[in-house]
C-alpha cells in the first residue's frame, strides 16, 4: 500500500526540474473513448497500417505483460530497450555534474555509458573473486551525492544470481534508488524482485523482451516500479517511444507464452550440457556457474580460443579486461547445433548429445496429443474476450505455470497441478478489469478440452476418482471419466467474492470443465470460510482427478464392461 509518505519520499529524490514537469500532451491522451473519425493529430487519413500514431501508453501490451509478470499495468513502464529506462533513471534522479551512481564490478556496460552521457560520476564496487555480492562492502562506497545503486542479477558478464539477502540489505540501508536489472531472470531458478515492490518503493526492476522472450530486434525494455516512478518516467519519455509495429509484434509473440517457455527450457539444458563439456577441456581453466543464457569461461590462452572460434565463423565476447575476468570469454548459449559446433571447434572428443529439444519445442499451437510415454496435450483457444494457452502432461510433474490475471484463480489452478501431480500450464490473457467471467469460464473450457485430449483413448486409466472430506478441505468430489456428462454442485458460500473472483464463478468453472472433459462430476462442500471451502473443492477435485487419470493396467485395456469409454 502506498502512503502519502512514500510519495513525498520519492518526490524528494527527483531532480528539481523533473518534479513539476508538464508532459507533452498527445492528442490521444485527451481522448480516452473510441471515436469514428480522427482529425486531431494531423495524421494522414489514408490507411497504410502505420498512418496512425501508436498508443503512447502501450495499453494493450502492458495488459499482457501485467498478466505474465503478475503486477498491475500501472507499475510497468515500457522503453525503447532497457537502454531507455536506464537513461531515464539518470535524468529523473541525478542532477548532472553533482551526483554519482554506484555499480558492482564487473557488470553491464550500459549503466556507466548512460551515466557518462548524463554527466553522472560512476563509483564501482568490486564483487568477490567468485562474483558474490557483499552488501557492506558495497554500501561503504556510497557517497553523499550517490543517487542510484545498480545491481544486476543474474549479473552480466559473470552469469550468477546475486544473493537475495545481500540485495535486501542494500534496499534496507540505502536511501536512494536501487535498480535490480533482471534481464536474465527467466533463465534462473529464482523469484523476481517484483514481489518486493510493495515493501520497497525505491526499488526499480529492469526486465527486457530481448533475451528469454527472443525479441531483441524489437527494442522493448521494462521498468517495474512504484506507480509514482513509472508515472514520472512516462511524463519524461518521448511521447511515442514504441512504434506501432513493435507493439503489435510484441503482442503477437507474447500471446504464445508456452512456446517461449519451451525455448527457455532448451537453452537452460543446453547451458548445462555446454558447461559440462567445456569444463572437461584441458585448455579451459574454469567455467563459472551460470543462471543466465551465457557462460563465462576462463581459458589458458583466451586469444587462441577466440581465434580458433573466429576462424570457423563463431564469434564470442572477449570479457578478459573486466574485473576478475582475466582470460575469460563470454559464450552465449546457442541452438543445440550451434553449441555442437562450438564444442567441436574447441576439440571436445565425445560431444554429449543435446537434450530432448525436438520433443519439447512445439512449433504449432492447437491440439496435439499422443506422446507414447507421456500423455500430453496443448490447447490454444482464442475468442473475442480471451486468449488461452493450456498444456498438460498427465505423466509428468513440475511446478505449475499459471497466469490468468486473477490472483485467487491462479492460486486455485495451482492446486489442481500440485495435488493432481500433473504438469499444468495455463496462461490466459483476458479482460479481467471489467469482469472475471470470461477468464474463468474460458479457462475451464480450454482446460477441459486439454485434459480430454491428453487422455486420448483412455486406455488403462483408473476412470473413477473420489475424494472425501478432510480436515483442511471440507469437500467431497466424485468423478467418472466414462464419457457421460453429469454435473452436480452442492456448495454454499457466505459471501460474493473470494479474493478477486466472484464465488458464483466456481460452479460455472466446474460445470464447463465437466462438459469439456466429458465426465460425471459431483461436488459437495460446506464450511465457515469461503476461501477454505473453495480451496478444499479444488484440492479434492485434483485428488479425484489424480486417481481417475492414473494408469492402472497395461495401458491397453479400458475399465468398462463395454470395452470402450
Ligand atoms: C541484454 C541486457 C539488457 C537488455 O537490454 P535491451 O536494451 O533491453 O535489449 C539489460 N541488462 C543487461 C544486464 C543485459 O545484459
Amino acid at each position: 500500500m502506498k502512503t502519502r509518505n512514500t510519495e513525498e519520499e520519492l518526490k524528494a529524490l527527483l531532480r528539481e526540474n523533473i518534479r513539476n514537469i508538464v508532459p507533452y500532451s498527445t492528442a490521444r491522451d485527451d481522448c480516452q473513448v473510441r471515436m469514428d473519425i480522427y482529425l486531431d493529430a494531423n495524421e494522414n487519413p489514408f490507411d497504410s497500417g502505420v498512418n496512425r500514431y501508436p498508443s503512447p501508453h502501450q495499453t494493450e501490451l502492458k495488459k499482457m505483460l501485467s498478466v505474465l509478470k503478475k503486477v498491475p499495468s500501472e507499475n510497468i513502464f515500457l522503453g525503447n530497450g532497457s537502454d531507455e529506462p536506464i537513461d531515464l533513471l539518470f535524468r529523473l534522479f541525478c542532477p548532472p555534474g553533482r551526483s554519482s551512481m554506484l555499480q558492482i564490478s564487473p557488470t553491464y556496460g550500459m549503466y556507466s555509458v548512460a551515466a557518462a552521457i548524463n554527466d553522472v560520476r560512476v563509483i564501482s564496487s568490486p564483487l568477490g573473486e567468485d562474483f558474490t555480492l557483499d552488501a557492506d562492502a558495497l554500501l561503504s562506497k556510497v557517497e553523499a551525492d550517490t543517487k542510484i545503486i545498480f545491481l544486476c542479477s543474474p549479473n552480466n558478464p559473470s552469469g550468477n544470481l546475486l544473493d537475495r539477502g545481500q540485495i535486501l540489505k542494500i534496499l534496507d540501508s540505502f536511501g536512494g534508488i536501487v535498480v535490480v536489472d533482471e534481464a536474465y531472470i527467466d533463465f534462473a531458478q529464482a523469484e523476481s524482485f517484483i514481489s518486493e515492490l510493495p515493501r520497497y518503493p525505491r526499488l526499480v526492476i529492469l526486465q527486457t523482451l530481448s533475451k528469454a522472450w527472443g525479441m531483441a530486434g524489437l527494442r522493448i525494455g521494462l521498468a517495474i516500479a512504484d506507480k509514482f516512478i513509472t508515472d514520472v518516467m512516462s511524463r519524461v519519455k518521448y511521447p511515442y517511444n514504441i512504434s506501432v509495429i513493435n507493439q503489435l509484434k510484441a503482442q503477437e509473440v507474447l500471446s504464445e507464452p508456452l512456446q517461449a517457455a519451451d525455448r527457455i527450457g532448451v537453452i537452460v539444458s543446453e547451458r548445462e550440457r555446454l558447461a559440462k563439456a567445456l569444463s572437461g577441456l584441458p585448455q579451459v581453466l574454469k567455467v563459472y556457474p551460470s543462471d543466465a543464457n551465457f557462460l563465462l569461461v576462463r581459458f589458458r590462452d583466451k586469444d587462441e580460443a577466440f581465434d580458433v572460434l573466429m576462424s570457423k565463423g563463431i564469434i564470442v565476447r572477449d570479457r578478459s579486461s573486466a574485473c576478475h575476468c582475466e582470460g575469460c570469454l563470454r559464450i552465449t548459449v546457442g541452438t543445440p547445433e550451434e553449441n555442437d559446433s562450438v564444442l567441436e571447434v574447441l576439440g571436445v572428443q565425445d560431444i554429449p548429445a543435446g537434450g530432448d529439444s525436438e520433443d519439447r519445442v512445439e512449433t504449432e499451437s492447437g491440439t496435439s496429443a499422443g506422446h507414447p510415454l507421456h500423455r500430453m496435450a496443448s490447447v490454444f483457444r482464442k475468442t473475442g474476450e480471451t486468449a488461452i494457452s493450456v498444456r498438460v502432461d498427465l505423466d509428468g510433474f513440475r511446478k505449475p505455470r499459471i497466469s490468468t490475471g486473477l490472483n485467487f484463480f491462479n492460486h486455485m489452478l495451482e492446486q489442481i497441478g500440485c495435488h493432481c501431480g500433473i504438469a499444468l500450464d495455463v496462461i490466459c490473457f483476458g479482460d479481467t478489469a471489467t469482469d472475471d467471467h470470461h477468464t474463468v469460464e474460458d479457462t475451464a473450457i480450454a482446460l477441459g478440452d486439454c485434459l480430454y485430449s491428453a487422455l486420448g483413448s483412455k486406455a488403462g486409466i483408473g476412470r473413477y476418482g473420489f475424494s472425501l472430506p478432510m480436515d483442511e478441505a471440507e469437500a467431497s468430489v466424485l468423478l467418472d471419466l466414462g464419457g457421460r456428462i453429469d454435473f452436480l454442485w452442492d456448495v454454499k458460500f457466505a459471501g460474493d467474492r473470494v479474493g478477486d473472483v466472484s464465488t458464483q464463478m466456481f460452479s460455472h468453472f466446474f460445470k464447463s470443465l465437466s462438459e469439456h472433459l466429458k465426465c460425471n462430476l459431483h461436488i459437495k462442500a460446506a464450511g465457515e470460510n469461503d476461501h477454505h471451502i473453495i480451496e478444499g473443492v479444488f484440492k479434492a477435485f485434483a485428488r479425484a482427478l489424480k486417481q481417475a487419470v492414473k494408469l492402472e493396467s497395461d495401458g491397453l485395456s479400458v475399465p468398462s464392461s463395454k470395452g470402450v469409454l
